[in-house]
């Protein structure tokens, strides 16, 4: 049987930078990936751009266990993380609301910089190797293959990622956790759009407005943010909705309503007067256009439809029509019944208590020897580059902990 020093289970994010840093203590280390390459979901990150930290690294960006994580984020502030890259031959760029990203703005070109530094590290990567089993033995780990294989490594990282986009990555991280005595609390899809109900979303299909989005719950505000909201069949996206998903996590269902102010510019008496004057000096337009110097023409028009104007002209509107008229504008509400699915969503809420791993090394508190990495773990970031950043700190703290001389075995 195949024995090495450090075997690490899955060449995501966390998987290849656990696998790097532990190369650094030495050869023997062997990275374990199901799919036919390394780094498959990370080539999707950022629309193939790759966001891949955020220079405002907080614990206020973080869902689940984000207390638990500060001291472990503090002492990874973005500019670490962006020294590894340089150190692996990577510069990168930062947007105007702190958002990093490679220079070239090319995920593959992230890739090509942890995979050549890997190589030239002596790392051995096993693709097409599902691991379904592991478990402690003397001295280290077995692990067991999908199609039979066994390796034995005196050292485990699992980094096995979580239950978001399972066509990227997805296996079996929870239970090969579970078998190691560690718990996993409920999982939910983040990052994700809403659902609602198709008859409304359908006539607005593929349009794009800015908007301050609120999501609500029985009328009480649980969370809002500004930004571009993204209407397709039965649901609603955008970089605002999606952070917004996060706050479904643990919420008993019912009541959900994603509450819009498409134009959250204009104070609501200020938008009123601006309809009052377009409707004085445009006496002769439909009604229907009545919103056409506010917000997207398709919205707006879906927007008066829902005003059962009919065939109306501005001139045939009331003080009373408008100013129910600005009242929709400032609060287009949308029963909601939930995340879209994990097809759709880039990170999963929930996973193993951050409380049961130690976080100056990842080593596990259930588990001598074996480490735990990345999305697989209870800590999910906002958009902005903060889960791929959750997940370098991770990696990198794991690889260089299994990387030493002399640490604990299991
Ligand atoms: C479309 C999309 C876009 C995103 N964009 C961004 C972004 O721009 N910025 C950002 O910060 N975050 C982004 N994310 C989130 C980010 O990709 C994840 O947070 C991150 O990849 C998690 O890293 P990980 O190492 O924990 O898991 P993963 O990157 O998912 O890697 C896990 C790996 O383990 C392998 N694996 C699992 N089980 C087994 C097993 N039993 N045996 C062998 N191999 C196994 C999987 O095949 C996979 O390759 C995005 C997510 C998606 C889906």
């Amino acid at each position: 049987m195949r024995r090495c020093r450090a075997a690490v289970v899955g060449a995501g994010a966390s998987g290849l930078a656990a696998a790097l840093a532990a190369s650094q203590g030495g050869g023997g280390v062997v990275l374990l990936e199901a799919n036919p390459k390394p780094g498959k979901k990370l080539l999707a990150t950022g629309n193939g751009r790759c966001n891949l930290t955020n220079r405002q690294i907080s614990p206020e960006f973080y869902h689940g266990d984000a207390a638990l994580a500060a001291p472990l984020l503090a002492r990874w502030p973005a500019e670490r993380v962006e020294g590894f890259f340089r150190s692996a031959g990577l510069l990168t760029r930062t947007d105007g609301e702190g958002r990093v990203y490679p220079r070239s703005l090319q995920a593959a070109a992230v890739l090509q910089a942890l995979w050549s530094a890997c190589e030239a590290a002596g790392l051995e990567l096993l693709c097409g190797f599902r691991v379904e089993r592991a478990a402690a033995e003397a001295g280290g780990f077995l692990l067991t293959g999908a199609d039979g294989r066994e390796l034995f490594a005196q050292r485990l990282a699992l980094a096995c990622g979580g239950q978001a986009s399972p066509k990227h990555s997805g296996g079996l991280g929870y239970e090969l956790a579970r078998g190691f005595g560690h718990s996993v609390t409920g999982l939910s899809p983040s990052l994700t759009g809403l659902a609602v109900p198709e008859r409304l979303t359908r006539p607005l299909k593929g349009m794009r407005c800015k908007a301050r989005a609120a999501l609500c719950q029985w009328g009480r505000e649980l969370g809002a943010e500004s930004g571009e909201v993204i209407f397709s069949q039965g649901g609603v996206s955008g970089v605002c909705v999606m952070n917004l998903s996060a706050r479904l996590r643990g919420l008993a269902g019912g009541g959900l309503a994603l509450r819009l102010d498409l134009a959250e510019e204009m104070a609501s008496e200020e938008l009123e007067a601006f309809l009052r004057g377009q409707c004085a000096a445009f006496p002769e337009r439909p009604a229907g256009g009545l919103f056409a110097g506010v917000m997207n023409l398709r919205v707006g028009q879906e927007l008066a439809k829902s005003l059962g104007w009919g065939g109306r002209r501005f001139s045939q509107l009331s003080r009373e029509d408008l100013r129910r008229a600005a009242e929709l504008a400032k609060g287009f509400s949308l029963p909601v019944s939930g995340p879209l699915g994990w097809d759709q969503a880039q990170a999963t809420a929930g996973g193993v208590p951050l409380g049961e791993v130690d976080l100056s090394t990842m080593e596990s508190r259930r588990q001598k020897g074996l480490y735990l990495t990345g999305e697989l773990l209870d800590l999910d970031g906002d958009c902005g580059g903060y889960n791929l950043h959750w997940a370098w700190a991770t990696g990198l703290t794991a690889g260089e902990s299994m990387g030493k001389k002399g640490g604990s075995g299991a």
